[in-house]
């Protein structure tokens, strides 16, 4: 008998059908002798369609009714489950992020998770119930206000309570069938891992893969709790998530990409100490989190020089105009802005022993007549920014000549969101 933490993810509880075939999951996987605990989304689209509400009513809604408003999503998912299941003769109780004991800081909409205590769900799980919690969200203790944990923030309420209970195993279904070498959307002749480590998999998180989200991962990690991908639409075995074997690591786990992101570029910045820090003080303080950061060398003789960095193009008129109103004191010529850009990153844990890797990628693009703008490495991720019309095919490309293809037909896509 194990205790296992479900998580299922909006695609997984789009309608009252799915949310029934979830509960007989749920039910076949208690009736093997399991405790389970399973922590939902809001089913489908309902927090993009509760947050396109909102700013129908306002353009700037108060955050902290803002976070009140999402976590009814999860709360309508979470409610109909338990009735799903009880219907089928189990008794589940459903919780919300704050009855399941989800501590968080004061940060509305962006809330980090600082302790958990589970004490309602332990309780539930050892009258044999099962336990169902709301993802998402929780509660800063101190205002007594409930927050959201940012999107996607289910999967870390999964792992978060998976830690405090001490499960075997959090098992995280969605609509593909595991973590795959590239988005099988992009590439059909993708491969399921049937392993990856924390380590390689956060990198293709924070590269723009939505299969799991960074926060969720790091959490996994500082905890090792075993994380298991898989998908609600099959009985397959997905892609299990755990510390790094260096033994079986191999060179390269996968191709990322990401369309979400845009460049900026102050030209003719003064090539003087204390520019760059100055620019990026500026950005930060706008709340922006920048990625990549190119400056070149100084043209000779001009004493200036250009400097790119990229961003998420939704953050893109935070930090121009923040920039802007910087124009004269730090003394750049113009603002350049491109949100017609892609990034694509090669990942693996093998990569910082194995030399070659970046000439085969450059290779690989030079091959398919793709244009590289900018170039950026971590011990076990090699990214560059691409056209964004051109991102497709150097995905496929870069796949290709990593010898990641596979002979057979495996990738599924079950849903349409990849969560
Ligand atoms: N419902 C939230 C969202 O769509 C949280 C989640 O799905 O994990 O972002
Ligand atoms: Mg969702």
């Amino acid at each position: 008998m194990a205790l296992i933490v479900q998580k299922y993810g909006g695609s997984s509880v789009a309608d009252a059908a799915s949310v029934q075939r979830v509960a007989a999951r749920v039910v076949a996987t208690k009736q093997a002798g399991n405790d389970v605990c399973v922590v939902v989304s809001a089913m489908g689209d309902t927090t993009d369609e509760l947050i396109d509400l909102a700013t129908q009513i306002t353009a700037d809604p108060p955050r902290r009714e803002m976070d009140i408003l999402l976590t009814a999503g999860e709360r309508i998912s979470m409610s109909l489950l338990a009735m799903a299941i009880d219907a089928l003769g189990v008794e589940a109780r459903s919780f919300t992020g704050q009855q399941a004991g989800v501590i968080t800081d004061a940060a509305y909409g962006r809330a980090r998770i600082i302790d958990v205590t589970p004490s309602r769900i332990s309780e539930t799980l050892a009258e044999g119930h099962v336990a169902i919690v709301a993802g998402f969200q929780g509660v800063n203790t101190e205002a007594n206000d409930v927050t959201t944990l940012g999107r996607g923030g289910s999967d870390t309420t999964a792992v978060a309570l998976a830690a405090a209970l001490g499960a075997d195993v959090c098992e995280i279904f969605s609509d593909v069938d595991g973590v795959f070498t590239a988005d099988p959307r992009i590439v059909p002749a993708a491969r399921k891992l049937a392993k990856i480590s924390y380590d390689a998999v956060l990198e293709i998180a924070a590269s723009g893969a939505k299969v799991l989200i960074p926060r969720c991962v790091e959490y996994a990690r500082r905890f090792d709790v075993p994380v298991h991908v898989r998908s609600s639409f099959s009985q397959m075995d997905g892609t299990m998530v755990t510390k790094e074997d260096p033994m079986e690591e191999p060179i390269i786990a996968g191709v990322a990409h990401d369309s979400s992101q845009a460049k900026v570029t102050l030209l003719d910045v003064p090539d003087v100490p204390g520019k760059a820090a100055r620019i990026f003080e500026v950005v930060a303080e706008a709340g922006v989190n920048i990625d990549m950061i190119v400056q070149n060398v100084s043209a000779t003789g001009t004493g200036k020089t250009d400097v790119s960095f990229t961003l998420p193009a939704v953050n893109g008129t935070e930090a121009t105009s923040a920039l802007e109103q910087v124009h004269a004191e730090i003394g750049y010529s113009r603002i350049q802005y491109d949100d017609s850009i892609g990034k694509l990153s090669l990942v693996g844990a093998g990569m910082k022993s194995h030399p070659g890797v970046s000439a085969r990628l450059f290779g690989a693009l030079s091959d398919a007549g793709i244009n590289i703008e900018m170039i950026s490495t971590s011990e076990i991720r090699l990214s560059v920014v691409t056209r964004a019309q051109d991102l497709a095919a150097a995905v496929r490309a870069v796949h290709t000549a990593f010898d990641l293809d596979s002979d057979q037909d495996e990738a599924v896509v079950y849903g349409g969101t990849g969560r």
